[in-house]
């Protein structure tokens, strides 16, 4: 007999296990060793939705560019307001929108103003036409108006010089709007970042060819694009390499050859991991991670050459969460994104919920209302991590912490949502 224990791989179906690592000191190393990528490019501004800014962007006009009524009524210096009783005011003219009054306003006068219209000189403060009643030219007014009401002042939104949009910003559709409103048409960004990815599995099968008798549709390799898409990546769909040496060799060299990022998923934990490991070795350096996290326990990470390579376990789950919790924040990390941290929030969960400590979980949950309007969110259903479904009908994960085991419904839980609206 002998008794030296069994060295094992890292393998999707360990569990607690006191060397393997927290998945925020992994998170942490990925981050501290990949750089900002250094090209940017100059492109208009509507194709720069969900690129990084490469520079501050900071306005050459105040916004509103002049002093202009909020709303449609009537244009008064405040020192004609009464103090009690009412006033009447002559009406000499009309101030449009893009069509200024071109005269100034006498003491004692007024003019009609639509919303958007440039206050005429001499006046400070719109009276609105609900608060006025009109007699042929002439208005009656109350006291009821206060000097600057219904005022926007040139400038109030931005002045000239401001920045108003930093560098490391991952631009959204509302700042696309800022920079069209200070006439802005081009932005410098970070150049997109490449990014190669396959799969790895004779198991595995394309769309439209027959699945034999143990095989499987690849989907991974779909679940990667539109991920990768959505970060905006420039991506190199490298397919499916079969489960032999000289084939991922190849595989490595060539992505390592154009790209900044390799994803590959399934075959670095165990079975045919050991030739995959030698040839990284070879080919790069790259460490194998058992993390104490389920779905998606083995990651490998580290470079092949120049490229930043990522191995994800093949389970479809398990490379969804692997993408999001490292990949993604890794890959902002590069684009230039300075803002990579997810947010996350408080609900009450109303199912109850298996979990061993040791570990974090992301289960797979259904973030919604209840019918007094508060936060809850309930399991998909089963959770292993080779249940896609459980990831399509999921709207957030629901990350239990290292030593939570287990949760009883009504007890608060915390919920990293799928969704946001800008
Ligand atoms: P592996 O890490 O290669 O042992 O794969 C773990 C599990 O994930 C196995 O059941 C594989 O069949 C499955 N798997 C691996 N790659 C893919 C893929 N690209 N699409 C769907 N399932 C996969
Ligand atoms: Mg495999």
């Amino acid at each position: 007999m002998n008794s030296k224990p069994l060295e094992k791989d890292p393998s999707c179906r360990d569990d607690f296990d006191p060397k393997s690592l927290a998945p925020s000191l992994a998170l942490e190393q990925i981050l501290s060793s990949v750089c900002p990528l250094r090209d940017t490019e100059k492109i208009a501004i509507r194709e720069a939705l969900n690129r990084v800014l490469a520079e501050d962007v900071s306005s050459r006009i105040n916004v509103p560019l002049g002093t202009n009524s909020a709303m449609d009524g009537y244009a008064v210096n405040a020192d004609d307001i009464p103090e009690t009783g009412t006033a009447e005011l002559p009406v000499v003219g009309t101030a449009w929108a893009g069509r200024p009054l071109q005269q100034s306003l006498e003491k004692g006068s007024c003019a009609r103003i639509m919303t958007g219209a440039i206050l005429p000189a001499g006046a400070d403060t719109v009276i609105i036409q609900e608060d006025v009643q009109r007699e042929g030219d002439l208005i009656r007014i109350d006291n009821s108006t206060r000097r600057g009401d219904n005022v926007r002042q040139a400038g109030e939104d931005i002045r000239a010089g401001d920045i108003v949009l930093d560098k490391g910003r991952l631009l959204n559709p509302a700042d696309i709007g800022l920079l069209a409103s200070l006439g802005i048409g081009e932005v410098r960004v970070s150049r997109r970042l490449r990014v190669a990815f396959f799969s790895t599995g004779d198991e595995l099968r394309s769309i439209g060819e027959p699945l034999d008798e143990g095989c499987i549709y690849d989907s991974n390799r779909y679940t990667l694009y539109t991920m990768l898409k959505r970060l905006n990546a420039d991506i190199v769909d490298m397919g499916v390499v079969r489960d032999r040496p000289e084939l991922i060799e190849e595989a490595f060299l060539s992505a390592a050859a154009s790209a900044d990022v390799i994803i590959t998923s399934g075959g670095v934990s165990v079975g045919e991991a050991d030739y995959v490991r030698e040839i990284l070795a070879r080919v790069g350096s790259v460490e194998f991670w058992k993390v104490a996290m389920k779905p998606g326990r083995p990651l490998s990470f580290g470079r092949v050459k120049d490229a930043v390579f990522f191995g994800l376990p093949g389970n479809p789950v398990s490379v969804m969460v692997t993408f999001y919790q490292f990949v993604q924040p890794a890959l902002r990390a590069m684009m230039g994104d300075r803002h990579v941290e997810p947010v996350t929030i408080r609900a009450t969960c109303v199912s109850k919920l298996k979990k061993r400590p040791g570990r974090i979980e992301y289960q797979r949950g259904i973030l919604e209302r209840d019918a007094a309007g508060a936060m809850v969110v309930r399991k998909t259903g089963a959770q292993g991590s080779g249940i896609l479904s459980s990831m399509s009908q999921a709207n957030c994960f629901i990350i239990l912490g290292m030593d939570n085991a287990g949760v009883e419904p009504g007890e608060t839980v915390e919920v990293q949502p799928f969704f946001g609206i800008v």
